[in-house]
């Protein structure tokens, strides 16, 4: 099982770091034939309005959505959930639209350029996750088939709807492995139910 991380821009090194100490195999990923090789996809952090350019560019916007689509594992940090989101805010802007949220992009404000702060996420454990946001969105509508798994200040920042997980912070920045794990945790179940399948 191989995790891919678009490698179109932003930062992919801390991800493909924090999968290799989660013990899982990574790689990037860059031509619709390297996405066909892996069986989930880590969106990093970024410029979005940049990356969904290059999405286009490089043909691999219709090949992300019909993967994920067919139940492809899909983790969108902070650029990567504006990118996967349905609806942008407070400017629409073309998305792949996988994700049934509205994000407003650089929500928490330019004080919190770069904040780290204890968070409360019970999917996760007990302990509070140490969140980095970074000119982060939040999320303002969850549509009704979309967990959401923490909140800042009233906002959300981290939801999940099947097979695609949106966080508005960066796990990767920090040592902290369980938000990696999580959706580790995702692609392995996934992987159950296709040998399941398969068996049948
Ligand atoms: N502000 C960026 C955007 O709106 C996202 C920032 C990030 O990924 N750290 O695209």
């Amino acid at each position: 099982m191989t995790i891919g991380i678009l490698a179109l821009q932003g930062d992919v090194d801390e991800h493909l770091a924090a999968l290799h100490r989660a013990g899982a195999s990574a790689t990037t990923v860059r031509t619709p034939s390297e996405l066909h090789d892996v069986d989930a996809l880590i969106v990093p952090g970024g410029e979005s309005t940049t990356v969904m350019k290059l999405l286009h560019r490089f043909h691999l916007g219709e090949p992300i959505v019909s993967r994920v689509r067919a139940g492809m594992p899909l983790w969108g940090t902070c650029m990567g959930m504006i990118v996967v989101a349905r609806d942008v805010a407070p400017h629409p802007q073309p998305s792949l639209r996988l994700l049934d949220v509205t994000v407003r992009r650089n929500a928490f404000g330019r004080q919190n350029d770069s904040a780290e702060i204890p968070l409360p996420i019970p999917a996760l454990g007990p302990r509070p996750f140490p969140a980095v946001f970074i000119r982060a969105p939040w999320i303002e509508r969850v549509g009704p088939d979309v967990a959401l798994l923490a909140q800042r200040d009233g906002h959300g920042v981290m939801v999940r709807q099947g097979n695609v997980l949106g966080t508005s912070f960066h796990p990767e920045l920090t040592e902290d492995l369980r938000a990696h794990r999580f959706f580790l945790d995702m692609v392995h179940r996934r992987e159950d139910v296709g040998k399941q399948r398969s068996v049948a």
